[in-house]
């Protein structure tokens, strides 16, 4: 069969452990609707093993890969060239290739802009409470900041992980960053405009919600969880009963896959299908 090619394009996922992250079940609902002959491979990569893992994608010819814990800030060192506000994040989930290099974004952030964004929701000069100051808070606030929030409230448990991130924010970006010891039920200040749930509280099997008084959630406020299954956290539930406008963590998870998507095959990635394969995951 002369000119037909028995070679699939190969994208793929670094983690450990990483048997349970069900991203290939997205990815792969994208590249068969738009008949793709590409495969997205989840791989068990341990922590001394990243590098070479790295190097492999020049090797075996991928387009790119994911990385997922504990590999985020690790692989920094191992790339030919990292985008800006990855470098602000100090960390890296999305790789892809370009001319035999390794090119590494930040895309959780950037989902979840997306998210915000496609719902109408500006966010240039708002006043923004975020929840939380791990990995994901991280992310999303630089971002925010890109995109010229006018100040960001951390609320945070752990003082030192929520000091370290408003510095990063005060010192490399252009917003007004403070800092909350959440050691008490959060009151959500008045004039709040987007709140952001960004702990790992309400993951599957938690059902729990963060500490605050939900009375001073308003209606019309911009309320956002990160966590996205289940897509309807209690936390969700509770914001809408009050007339929030809410905006889940599943939305935010299919936007940041949707630019790595993107970036792998150069073509726009089917949103809707991948956000219904995966819910339908989430379902089972
Ligand atoms: P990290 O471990 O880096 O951070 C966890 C954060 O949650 C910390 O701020 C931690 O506070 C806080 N936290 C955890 N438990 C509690 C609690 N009981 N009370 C108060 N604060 C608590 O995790 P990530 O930031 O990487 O991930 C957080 C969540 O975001 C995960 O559940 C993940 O599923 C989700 N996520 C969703 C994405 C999406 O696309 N929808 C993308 C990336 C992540 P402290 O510092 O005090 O310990």
């Amino acid at each position: 069969m002369p000119g037909k090619s028995y070679r699939s394009e190969l994208v793929g996922l670094f983690g450990y452990p990483v048997d349970e992250n069900p991203t290939v079940v997205m990815i792969e609902a994208g590249f068969k609707e738009l008949g793709l002959d590409f495969r997205y491979i989840t791989m068990e990569v341990r922590p001394g093993d990243l590098e070479i893992a790295v190097k492999s994608l020049k090797a075996l010819s991928y387009r790119g890969a994911n990385c997922t814990i504990p590999h985020k800030v690790a692989v920094l060192q191992y790339l030919d060239h990292i985008a800006a506000d990855a470098q602000i994040i100090g960390a890296v989930n999305t790789i892809y290739l370009k001319d035999g290099e390794t090119y590494g974004e930040n895309t959780d952030g950037k989902g979840f802009i997306v998210s915000l964004r496609e719902g109408g929701i500006q966010i240039e000069g708002k006043k923004i409470v975020v929840l939380g100051a791990g990995g994901a808070a991280r992310a999303i606030t630089v971002e925010l900041a890109q995109a010229s929030a006018a100040r960001i409230t951390l609320v945070n448990r752990n003082a030192e992980r929520g000091k370290l991130l408003t510095a990063i924010l005060n010192e490399k970006t252009q917003v007004k960053a403070d800092f909350i010891l959440w050691d008490h039920t959060y009151h959500v200040p008045r004039g709040t405009d987007i709140l952001v749930q960004a702990t790992s509280i309400g993951l599957y099997p938690d059902n729990s919600c963060p500490d605050i008084d939900y009375d001073t959630i308003l209606p019309g406020m911009v309320v956002c969880d990160v966590i996205p299954n289940p897509p309807q956290t209690e936390f969700i539930k509770r914001a809408k009963a009050r007339g929030a406008l809410t905006f889940d963590g599943l939305g935010m998870l299919v936007n940041q896959g949707r630019i790595g998507f993107a970036l792998w095959t150069g073509k726009e990635a089917p949103v809707e299908v991948m956000k219904a394969a995966l819910a339908k995951e989430f379902a089972e």
